[in-house]
């Protein structure tokens, strides 16, 4: 499933081939993805042009000279292929033939600027959408939605303000698109062990009595930005359902310290650990008991 660092590393992509452009054509080669497509969805969108491309979590918003946008979502397994001059590439990774449209290419937007966007999807459940600008934050997609984790918003303060009182286990605190918007668990597993946290302490042991942001919130904040900057700067990660059409994976999960690194040496200099996994709310969680003690939260 794409993570956040992967949407983004989609979204700067797809930028230079859409925003300026006007769709020309749009196919649509289904009524539905995992739900039906707006009403007109082809009509709403040729002529208008794409004035901006953002991301919110996992969402991508291309905003429209009508006024509203395509909110766009990938799913477990949905990807973009551009083409353009001749050649299909998928952001940000690789370089393939695109003879044709596959049978999983569900959408495809032709664009004035000449390049054209096919959104391919095997398992069917990305989504599309079209809502105004104006009803954007109150959306059925956004109402609700939790702080931008790639964002000015999150700091140690903004921990505080969130997790303060909660004896919810931090993995799961962490997790809570109610609260934090697009961390997954790969990159919430290697938060934790970077900033030496154990996954079953109470979200609110960052937290001191007054309410302020004790240390290691202060520091978690940092690492959450941290390792997401870097899964993009790496140009995402691809794992499993994303795997790229020549089956192999991308290359950034090599980099993870402690994801899916069950029984390995710990990554940490000098440590000892071997890493271990547990299972919370039906997830795994890799973690290293020797640096990430509960009494250390
Ligand atoms: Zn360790």
């Amino acid at each position: 499933m794409p993570e956040l660092p992967e949407v983004e590393t989609v979204r700067r992509g797809l930028e230079p081939a859409m925003v300026g452009a006007r769709f020309t054509k749009v196919t649509q080669r289904r009524p539905d993805l995992r739900f039906p497509f707006p009403e007109r969805f082809t009509e709403r969108l040729e002529g208008q042009e794409v004035t901006a491309l953002g991301r919110r979590a996992k969402y991508l918003l291309a905003d429209l000279s009508s006024g509203e946008v395509l909110v766009m979502h990938l799913g477990m397994s949905g990807r973009f292929l551009v083409t353009q001059g001749g050649t299909t590439r998928m952001p940000g990774e690789f370089h393939h033939e695109h003879g044709g449209l596959g049978a999983h290419d569900h959408v495809v937007f032709q664009l004035s600027n000449g390049a054209a966007v096919t959104y391919n999807d095997a398992r069917r459940f990305g989504f599309m959408d079209l809502v105004p600008r104006s009803a954007i934050e109150t959306s059925k997609h956004f109402a609700g939605m939790g702080i931008e984790p790639l964002g000015n918003e999150l700091s140690g303060e903004t921990i505080a303000r969130l997790f303060a009182g909660k004896r919810t286990p931090l993995k799961a605190a962490l997790l809570d698109q109610r609260l934090i918007a697009g961390l997954g668990n790969i990159y919430v597993c290697e938060a934790l062990f970077r900033t030496g946290l154990h996954p079953e302490a109470p979200a609110g042991s960052l937290v001191t009595k007054k309410g302020e942001p004790t240390d290691k919130a202060y520091q978690l904040a940092d690492v959450i930005r941290d390792v997401l900057t870097e899964a993009v700067e790496a140009g995402g990660s691809t794992l499993r359902d994303h795997a790229q059409v020549d089956g192999s994976l991308g290359y950034f999960q090599h980099s993870f310290r402690v994801y899916d690194r069950e029984g390995e040496p710990c990554a940490t200099p000098a440590c000892t650990g071997t890493v271990a996994r547990l299972v919370q709310s039906g997830r795994s969680t890799f973690y290293c008991p020797e640096c990430q003690k509960r009494s250390r939260t």
